[in-house]
């Protein structure tokens, strides 16, 4: 198997499975329990902890831990909306967000709060004038994602933070496709809450964090006990959140000179992929991108389809978000990049990653060639016989 949907989701990193074992074991204890045992625990989470927020560049008590990216989006929103409903009951997100910010705006829209989407430009950047005059008195919250995880474009968080800081609004930000992929702490993006996710970065999946900068007010979404400072409750991941530590710290640890491997792997794609095959197109190729994505639009070509007879070779690739596939609908991020319904239904995306080499850059682009080539055949078979 050739893995290229590093997107979706990631392996777990053997340093990662170590590091969980004893606790998915022999330490099992609960960090609440008054005892020796438990408090073992409590002394593995709280290391855990401040080991991420070390390498994140933000306070330990400043990390929320949640289940996935998805929770810790949801309580970025509705923890704001509900704690700032009495001050205002406007939002700001762009047209391009994941669906776990896009699906919560419009359960907060059915709620009585009004949202704004900015839109973006055709390389897929956030309008910043579009956002900025957006922002009324009534503006309590601004969520823009840093890194897009279909086109990979990359938004200019701390320029958005200059606007939201001087208007006193809210500013969140969907990390999870960049944290541990760009060398930068998140903390330096200056958002007040900040999201990113394990299983995205060779970690377990079901554990994912929420950076709530000092002085920020959120509602808690689930009642309960204490933990994550009352902001969470419920029995900590254990296992899960030391898997995410040294899933972290690993990420941090190669950042650089990853990305810079990503970066040449995915150039050599393109340009291969652009020399051996007609009639495709990279979206968002003009917009800084993370280093490992790349989205492409194959003329005439569904990405279905594509996505299908790759697998029958082997290969993992998606037509955009993972948690889209299977919908028939075109892709909402190209299609506000105004790319046409037809093609935005078309496209496949490539996320390539730790295991990824020159190898599987040959491979891949042999099966596109041979794939796009065949289903173009079929499609002209089928379109002379529909005229005929
Ligand atoms: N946000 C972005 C940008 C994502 O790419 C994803 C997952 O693909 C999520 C949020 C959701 O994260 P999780 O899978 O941890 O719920």
């Amino acid at each position: 198997m050739i893995y290229l949907d590093h997107n979706a989701t990631t392996p777990l990193h053997p340093r990662v499975l170590d590091a969980m074992i004893p606790y998915l074991s022999e330490r099992w204890g609960n960090p609440s329990s008054p005892y020796r045992f438990g408090n073992e625990a409590k002394v593995a989470l709280e290391r855990a902890r401040k080991r991420i927020a070390e390498h994140i560049g933000c306070k330990p008590p400043e990390l929320i831990f949640c289940s996935s990216g998805t929770e810790s989006d949801n309580l970025a929103l509705r923890g704001t909306a509900y704690a700032l409903r009495s001050k205002g009951n406007h939002i700001i997100t762009t047209a391009v967000e994941h669906h776990a910010v896009l699906n919560t705006c419009k359960a907060l829209e059915r709620e009585g709060f009004r949202v704004t989407y900015v839109p973006v430009t055709t390389d897929g950047f956030v309008e910043l004038r579009s956002l900025a005059e957006s922002i009324s008195d009534e503006t309590i919250l601004v969520s823009v994602m840093h890194a897009n995880n279909e086109t990979g474009v990359v938004q200019p968080i701390e320029e958005i933070a200059a606007i939201t800081r001087k208007r006193a609004v809210i500013l969140h930000t969907d990390a999870v496709q960049t944290a541990g992929k760009l060398p930068r702490r998140l903390a330096e993006l200056d958002a007040d809450l900040v999201t990113f996710s394990a299983h995205k970065i060779y970690g377990p999946k079901g554990t994912a964090a929420l950076c709530v900068r000092e002085g920020i007010h959120l509602e808690a979404l689930t009642t309960g006990g204490a933990q994550e400072r009352g902001l969470r409750a419920g029995t900590e991941n254990v296992a899960g959140i030391i898997g995410f530590a040294e899933a972290v710290a690993l990420a941090f640890e190669h950042s650089e000179t990853e990305g810079q491997r990503l970066w040449g792997l995915r150039d050599h794609f393109e340009k291969r992929v652009q020399a051996t095959v007609p009639k495709v197109r990279i979206n968002g190729a003009r917009a800084p991108r993370v280093p490992n994505t790349s989205n492409l639009t194959f003329d005439s070509v569904d990405g279905e389809s594509i996505v299908l007879g790759l697998d029958l070779q082997g290969i993992c690739v998606s037509t955009g978000s993972a948690c889209s596939t299977g919908d028939p609908e075109p892709s909402h991020v190209l299609l506000a990049m105004g790319i046409a319904a037809r093609d935005a239904q078309g496209s496949t995306r490539i996320s390539f990653g730790r295991s990824s080499q020159e190898v599987d850059v040959d491979a891949i682009v042999t099966a596109l060639q041979g794939t796009v080539e065949r289903l173009r055949a079929i499609s002209s078979v089928g379109g002379e016989a529909s005229h005929r």
